[in-house]
């Protein structure tokens, strides 16, 4: 077989070589994921027995202290009473993550998690159904306070997400959806007028205080060291390492957009603290 390239045979040991070059490369980009900033955590996510482990731990943590809440209440003590973030916390979005990894996207993507949410696609996160309705059997109400903008059908659909998941207290006195804000704090505030709030549920450190709304990682961090009595005694933190404040931290922007420049903010943020050898 010949191949004529300016006139010239090509030689059959360069065509060889060619062609097992061409092979290799295939092969390569059948085997080599693409580089996607998303992957390790939603792998981690979708597999790790440790983060399933990780929602056990927090409602165990949980229920103690709610039993330690109900042995010191006394008869004409405010009623006791739980406030739960959702997203991330009661209910489970690796669905969404999976979807997003199979679409090649980095971060957040508003629209095909709107989609995401009107298709009832959260289940209910490990152990939390079995710890709500422990709650529930010992007359410990359940407030769900969420920040969510799907439009007019928001809270509907909000509702919808518990009530598919089999989650108690999924009613209108047991819901706050914030469309336009995420500080949670003038709900919070409002049912600690008539509760005892023993407990807070989050995946993210703004579900406890708004004061943690701040965009500046060293701010966080020193901020939630002023707290760090209440975590697992009050607030029970769950883990999210694909989105959250955490990011806009890094980025200024809880959804930044997969630029190239933001693909090196990552990695700058990545090895923030990154072992050197000594010369
Ligand atoms: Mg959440």
């Amino acid at each position: 077989m010949k191949i004529k390239t300016t006139g010239t045979a090509v030689a059959p040991w360069l065509f060889s070589l060619l062609a097992m070059t061409c092979t290799s490369a295939l092969a390569d980009q059948a085997v080599t994921p693409p580089s996607n900033l998303l992957t390790a955590a939603v792998a981690w996510k979708q597999t790790a027995a440790e983060f399933e482990a990780l929602y056990y731990q927090g409602f165990n943590v949980a229920r103690m202290q709610l039993d330690r809440a109900l042995q010191a209440h006394k008869p004409g003590d405010r009623p006791l009473a739980i406030i739960s973030d959702v997203d991330d916390t009661v209910l489970s979005s690796n669905s969404y993550w999976g979807y997003m990894i199979n679409s090649g996207k980095e971060f957040f993507d508003d629209d095909a998690w709107d989609q995401w949410v009107a298709e009832n696609g959260p289940v209910a996160t490990p152990g939390a159904v079995e710890f709500l309705n422990y709650a529930q059997s010992k007359g410990v109400e359940v407030f769900y306070v969420t920040s969510r903008d799907q439009g007019e059908k928001t809270y509907e659909y909000a509702l919808a997400n518990l009530r598919n998941s089999k989650l108690p207290f999924a009613d209108d006195k047991h819901l706050t959806v914030y469309r336009d804000s995420s500080n949670k704090e003038p709900r919070q505030t409002e049912i600690a007028k008539d509760y005892q709030v023993v407990l807070m549920l989050g995946d993210n450190l703004n579900d406890f205080k708004r004061k943690y709304y701040v965009a500046d990682v060293k701010q966080r961090s020193s901020l939630m060291n002023e707290d760090k009595e209440q975590f697992g005694r009050k607030f029970i933190l769950f883990p999210n390492p694909t989105d959250g404040h955490w990011l806009k931290a890094i980025f200024g922007d809880s959804e930044p957009p997969a630029t190239p420049e933001n693909r090196a903010k990552f990695k700058a943020a990545a090895a923030a603290n990154a072992w050197q050898a000594k010369p």
